[in-house]
């Protein structure tokens, strides 16, 4: 039997779970539990021999957890017999204190805790998940993956922000960058396609999902990214704003009356393509601009504009770089955006071929022509292999 990997993703209310087969890569088995904690709770249950849909209430992560493994068993394929050797697990915020994954012990679930300000929406979901995993599978090793890690390399230069220094210090001020496993996985992905060591390769990696970030990696190694010490700066996402002048909160709070918490909310949760084109999902925003919606046509090119400002900052950041690549729900499907975010920038290196571009894949592909000096690609991320890749590292050395 092969070794295989559980990769937990816990969110407020919801467990994304995944059995990777770690000599092959692939899921033996993944699902997602809904819900927890509400009315209308639904567990998704897919392996080899098909779906099952599963109505379950439950209260809470712990409960959440014994329903998955339930699932498991009644299928006939208990964990406890699937040859499992680690479980991994998503942690969004590592702070300062992680820049590898880590296996979790009784200190490593403090310091996760302590960082709680950090990713206050986050960390807690995260940290109840590998509690509870714990307790349920307390002879396996289970690893911390941390979304910033990655940019735990980023130069001084990079992440200080401009700010009195003691006030940065005392309270953790600085960028720390998110989308970490994506882009490690992606770029390692990408230097294969180009043929290249991957020590050797520079990449502006695009990670444009619900949550869109950029990142310059040079030789592997993250040297500057677009979020900052929270996952709201840099790129325009579904609902979040992206970069801002600061000046605006003190505006809207001076001159709307609008609290923290009012704030909070508009930037998160009311910005972004949501705000602009009253949709958040990039499929939707496509539709209303073909109809000739005027807010949704803004949106597009507001959209785009901030990742052609990005890929000239880090094109600028690098020196040089190899390859752009366009990663996650809309990196990977929406040729419009990939096109219209990189035209007119020919006498950078950097141009799409329209026909490759327009062709559907679901594997990593190139859509620059033969010959171009800056490579155009397109890699479907995989966080929860690159969880499990990292966790069995950790646990095989
Ligand atoms: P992710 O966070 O990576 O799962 O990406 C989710 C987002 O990807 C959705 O909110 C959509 O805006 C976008 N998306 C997914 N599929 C497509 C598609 N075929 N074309 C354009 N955007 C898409």
């Amino acid at each position: 039997m092969t070794a295989t990997v559980l990769v937990l993703n816990c969110g407020s209310s919801s467990i994304k779970y995944r059995l990777v087969d770690t000599g092959n890569g692939t899921a033996t088995t993944q699902g997602l539990l809904e819900r927890i904690g509400e009315s209308g709770g639904r567990l998704r249950h897919e392996d080899s021999d098909g779906v099952r849909e599963i109505d379950v209430d439950v209260p809470d992560h712990e409960r959440g957890l014994r329903e998955i493994m339930r699932a498991f068993d009644e299928t006939g394929r208990p964990l406890a017999e699937s040859g499992l050797v680690a479980v991994g697990h998503r942690v969004v915020h590592g702070g300062d204190r992680f820049a590898d994954p880590v296996v979790v012990d009784d200190d490593v679930e403090a310091t996760i805790e302590a960082l709680t300000p950090l990713a206050p929406l986050h960390n807690p979901p995260n940290l109840a998940g590998i509690q509870v995993a714990r307790r349920a599978l307390p002879d396996l090793p289970h690893v911390a993956v941390f979304d910033t890690a990655f940019h735990q390399s980023l130069p001084a230069s990079a992440y200080t922000y401009a700010l009195d220094t003691s006030t940065a210090a005392e309270h953790g001020v600085r960028r720390y960058g998110f989308h970490g496993t994506s882009v490690s996985y992606v770029s390692h992905e990408a230097a294969r396609l180009l043929e290249r060591r991957l020590e050797d390769t520079n990449l502006i990696v695009l990670h444009l999902g619900n949550g869109a970030s950029a990142t310059a990696v040079r030789g592997g190694r993250s040297v500057d990214t677009s979020m900052g010490l929270t996952p709201l700066e840099g790129l325009v996402m579904g609902t979040r704003s992206g970069d801002l002048d600061p000046g605006i909160l003190f505006h809207l709070r001076r001159e709307a009356g609008m609290a923290v918490d009012d704030l909070d909310d508009l930037l998160n949760r009311r910005s972004g393509l949501l705000g602009l084109a009253g949709a958040n999902d990039m499929r939707e925003v496509h539709r209303r601009a073909r109809e000739g919606d005027e807010h949704a046509l803004l949106a597009r090119e507001v959209y785009c504009h901030r990742i052609r400002h990005y890929v000239g900052a880090y094109l600028a950041v690098l020196g040089h770089a190899h390859a752009v690549v366009f990663t996650a729900g809309i990196g990977e499907n929406d040729a419009w955006v990939r096109s219209h975010s990189l035209s007119g920038l020919r006498r950078l290196g950097i141009e799409v071929d329209h026909v490759r571009n327009a062709l559907p894949g679901r594997r990593a592909h190139v859509i620059s022509p033969d010959g171009a000096e800056v490579a155009v690609m397109v890699v479907p991320t995989d966080e929860e292999l690159e969880i499990a890749r990292q966790a069995i590292s950790l646990v095989a050395t």
